[in-house]
Parts: C-alpha cells; sequence; structure tokens
C-alpha cells in the first residue's frame, strides 16, 4: 500500500492566528467564508448533501465565537457553531465526496466547534476561560494556563491470515450484515502497538505479527484520530467477545464482492478510513 499523500491545500496560518488583530482583518477579508458546526456535529451543506454551504462575514469578528479554520489561496475560512437551520450534511457523508482541501476545512471546523462547546470551563481549577489564537487555543487567566485541543487516538487494524484473507467483524449494535476490520481507543499510557494487540486479543482472541502502520484519518466524533494498521495474524482460530464483536470471519476479495453483490454483507462508509484499508485489500495493495 502506498503512503497515503495530503493534497490539501489547507494552511493554518500559525503565524497569524496568534495576532487577534491580523485574524479580525481576515473576518473583514472580502473573500472570507464562514461555515457552521451544529450540535449534531454537522455542516452547513448545500440541498444536495454533497457541497460545503458558506456565509461572508457580517459584523466585527468576535473572538469568542468566530473560529479560524485556515487559509486557501490567501483567502480565510471560519468556523461558527450553529443552530441546525438550513441543510446540513454529516462529514461522514461530505468525506466521500469533498476535494480534499474541502474535506479538510470541514473536518477542521467540526475539530474545532466540538472542542469549544465542551471546553469553556478549565479543566484544572474550573475558571471560565477565553479564546486565543483564532479559536486554536482556550486561555485560563487564573491559572495561567494555555488549553488546546484534544484529541483521542484510536487504532484500527487490517488483519490478514496466511491465504492473505482478511478478518471482518460484526459489531453489536450495527445493522445485521454491517462489518468493517476492528478497531479500538487507545487507554491512558498505552503505546498504539500496545492498544493494537490489547484490542485484537480482546475482541478476536487473536494474536498479531508483523504489525505495520499504514495511514491516519482525523474523525472528530467528537475528536478522535483513527490511526490505521495491517497485520498478520498468528494462527486462525477467532474467539470474538460476544459483547462488542457478536462475529467475525476470514474473507477472500471474491467473496466480500459476492457477499456485498448478495446484500449479505454491508462494508463500511467510503469517507472512513476502514473502507480505504478494506479498497487497498480488495486491489490486492495491502501487505504485511
Ligand atoms: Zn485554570
Amino acid at each position: 500500500m502506498e503512503p497515503w499523500v495530503s493534497t490539501s491545500r489547507l494552511e493554518r496560518v500559525l503565524d497569524g492566528r496568534l495576532d487577534t488583530a491580523w485574524v479580525a482583518t481576515q473576518w473583514a477579508h472580502p473573500a472570507a467564508r464562514v461555515i457552521g458546526v451544529d450540535e449534531r456535529s454537522n455542516v452547513s451543506s448545500d440541498d444536495t448533501g454533497d457541497a460545503l454551504r458558506w456565509i461572508r462575514p457580517g459584523g466585527d469578528h468576535d473572538p469568542e465565537h468566530h473560529f479560524l479554520v485556515g487559509t486557501v489561496d490567501d483567502e480565510p475560512w471560519f468556523a461558527v457553531a450553529s443552530t441546525p437551520e438550513g441543510p446540513s450534511a454529516s462529514l461522514r457523508r461530505l468525506g466521500a465526496v469533498l476535494p480534499e482541501t474541502e474535506g479538510d476545512i470541514a473536518t477542521t471546523a467540526v475539530a474545532l466547534v466540538n472542542w469549544h462547546r465542551v471546553a469553556p470551563y478549565c479543566g484544572r481549577c474550573g475558571a471560565l476561560t477565553e479564546v486565543r489564537e483564532g479559536g486554536h487555543m482556550r486561555w485560563c487567566g487564573h491559572c495561567s494556563r494555555a488549553r488546546f485541543p484534544r484529541t483521542d487516538p484510536a487504532v484500527i487494524v487490517a488483519i490478514l491470515d496466511d491465504e492473505g484473507r482478511l478478518l471482518l467483524g460484526h459489531h453489536a449494535g450495527w445493522e445485521p450484515t454491517r462489518v468493517s476490520i476492528l478497531a479500538g481507543f487507545v487507554e491512558a499510557g498505552e503505546s498504539l502497538e500496545m492498544a493494537v494487540h490489547r484490542e485484537i486479543r480482546e475482541e478476536s482472541g487473536l494474536e498479531l505479527s508483523a504489525l505495520r502502520y499504514v495511514g491516519s484519518q482525523p474523525w472528530p466524533f467528537p475528536r478522535s484520530l483513527m490511526l490505521g494498521f495491517v497485520a498478520r495474524a498468528v494462527g486462525a482460530e477467532i474467539r470474538v467477545d460476544g459483547a462488542e464483536i457478536e462475529w467475525a470471519d476470514f474473507y477472500t476479495p471474491a467473496q466480500v464482492e459476492a457477499l456485498v453483490a448478495s446484500g449479505e454483507l454491508t462494508l463500511p462508509m467510503t469517507s472512513s478510513i476502514a473502507s480505504r484499508i478494506i479498497t487497498a485489500w480488495r486491489e490486492g495493495k495491502l501487505f504485511t
């Protein structure tokens, strides 16, 4: 599998956003655009749900509520928390159809707005914090400490057996036919590798070898970062936990194709890293 190369043109303007006055000039920029993120993490979209819907900024810049996502070709993009007015769409949908730069803008907007919604108070002293750096930092004046957006790492693992078959599992609570590769959150004090081995052992009973990192994807629901791996199963005896994963099995690409065509299996949505990894495997481009 080739390394994933980002073609995003979003500039995060680290120097500029430190200057509140400069951020205000960006708000007043004639080409500035504002997108809304509602409480469901949906992004303002057109009626089809396939494109972003944006407005020009109005009034003065309000640092507490107008967050600078970044610039594209020197044209600024802002995000605001919005109420669900007008059409909106989930990143789960938009991520599959937007050009990479707009997908990056939308993902960053959701991540920032989700963070500000839950982070107004200092986690250390409980004082109300204020927004700084165009929305990329919150400052606690009581502690004199900066707070930055948090990200929760999660691992997702494509497991191949000796014949190159892929392990697909069904999660409790999913629609009956849906399957994916296995995933889980990194726990406190764990390395990514430790998390992979623990999660897979817990969910499938399998031990792994030849673990290799393949790529990552921000998944701000509300604040995950998915880190993708591929590994080889040691043995083939699957013992699912029965609670989180109800069943799992190894499949050949031909079996997946046939079962998807007959409606017996449903694969992950195409915007997800799981889909990207499964597609690479189906095309013979995923190796341990
Ligand atoms: Zn504090």
